[in-house]
């Protein structure tokens, strides 16, 4: 599903990742470990077509997409659910779910996966018309996973979906990553917490 091969990748003159390989197959969940600052989130970026390899390969599906647009990455079914959730915070639960919905394919799904979605995560259903911003941290993780969902992705990329979490919280963002894992999404987890992702991989 996603191989890359001895990507390279700088901020200006700062290199920040060295040759990185790495590949996930289709319906595996891989996950990517390090600690603060090591370049998870830039290996991710890269990945997403935020950010561009200076050298090596990313094949998505067996096609290179080093210079294929975010956007239209996330109408190819690849999709990131970025660290630190980056929601819309004075837009509502289900404007930020819309929002998911925002590529040209995925429009006409909007009412099917907005179901899937709060079939889910019960809690965004309740809370479907409340602020972001007066959500507690667990819900706000949960609607940016949902928002992720919502373009029905092949292969999701999340990025430290623990990150300032509860433990009994984080246990519920878990067993919903196991579901997705069963249900066959292809899904690389980036994390800090090496036993945390281990439980998943
Ligand atoms: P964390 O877990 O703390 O988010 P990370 O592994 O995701 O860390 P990155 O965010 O990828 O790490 O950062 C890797 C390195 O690149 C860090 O030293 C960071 O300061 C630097 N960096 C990140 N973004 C930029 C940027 N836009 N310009 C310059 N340097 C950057």
């Amino acid at each position: 599903m996603l191989e890359i091969s001895e990507i390279s990748v700088f901020y200006g003159d700062i290199q920040v990742v060295f040759g990185l390989s790495l590949r996930v197959g289709e319906g595996e969940i891989v996950t990517l470990i390090g600690s603060n600052g090591a370049g998870k989130s830039t290996i991710v970026n890269t990945i997403s077509g935020i950010l561009r390899p200076s050298k090596g390969e990313i094949l998505y599906r067996g096609k290179s997409i080093a210079r294929v647009p975010a956007h239209r990455l996330v109408e190819q079914g690849l999709v990131q659910v970025p660290e630190g959730r980056m929601l819309f915070t004075d837009l509502t639960v289900e404007e930020n779910l819309r929002l998911g919905s925002f590529s040209k394919s995925s429009r006409k799904h909007f009412p099917a996966r907005l179901r899937y979605v709060f079939q889910l995560f019960p809690i965004l259903a309740e809370r479907r018309r409340q602020t972001v911003n007066t959500m507690s941290g667990g819900e706000q993780q949960m609607l940016a996973i949902g928002r992720g969902l919502m373009t029905d992705p092949d292969c999701l990329i999340l990025d430290e979906p623990s990150e300032g979490l509860a433990p009994l919280i984080i246990q519920q963002v878990w067993e919903i990553i196991e579901k997705l894992k069963e249900e066959g999404h292809t899904i690389l987890l980036v994390e800090q917490n090496v036993a945390l992702a281990l439980k998943l991989v």
